[in-house]
């Protein structure tokens, strides 16, 4: 069951969609994937996806010698907290939109300010 809710969650982030359960017992809605609902326990989950845009909550710029800095962020998407690597470490700022930009190798999503396509 979790491994059929991560290949959902993969393929939702690599078509740029938000991938996010639903229990279907209590409505509860969370973001990392769980065979079970972290409110009422239930197994009854379903994935869905959505195309909207959060708000970066916080973020993390990661320098290392000989290598490209490393941004990492929280975004809250409609009251989602979602965490991920971002496609860019410039020009990053508390508040800015974010949109998922695609699946990272990690299982988490690519975050990128909405309106670019890097
Ligand atoms: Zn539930």
């Amino acid at each position: 069951m979790l491994l059929e809710i991560e290949e959902k969650y993969m393929e939702a982030e690599r078509s740029g969609l938000l991938p996010y359960c639903v229990c279907n017992m209590c409505g509860h809605r969370f973001f990392l994937p769980r065979a079970h609902c972290p409110a009422c326990l239930s197994s009854d989950v379903s994935v869905t996806a959505s195309d909207v845009t959060g708000k970066l909550v916080a973020f993390t710029v990661i320098r290392r010698v000989f290598s490209e800095p490393v941004a990492v962020g929280i975004a809250d998407f409609g009251g989602l907290l979602v965490h991920g690597n971002m496609t860019t470490a410039e020009g990053l700022a508390v508040g800015m939109e974010v949109r998922v930009a695609g699946a990272s190798t990690s299982g988490s999503p690519l975050l990128a300010p909405a309106g670019r396509t890097t």
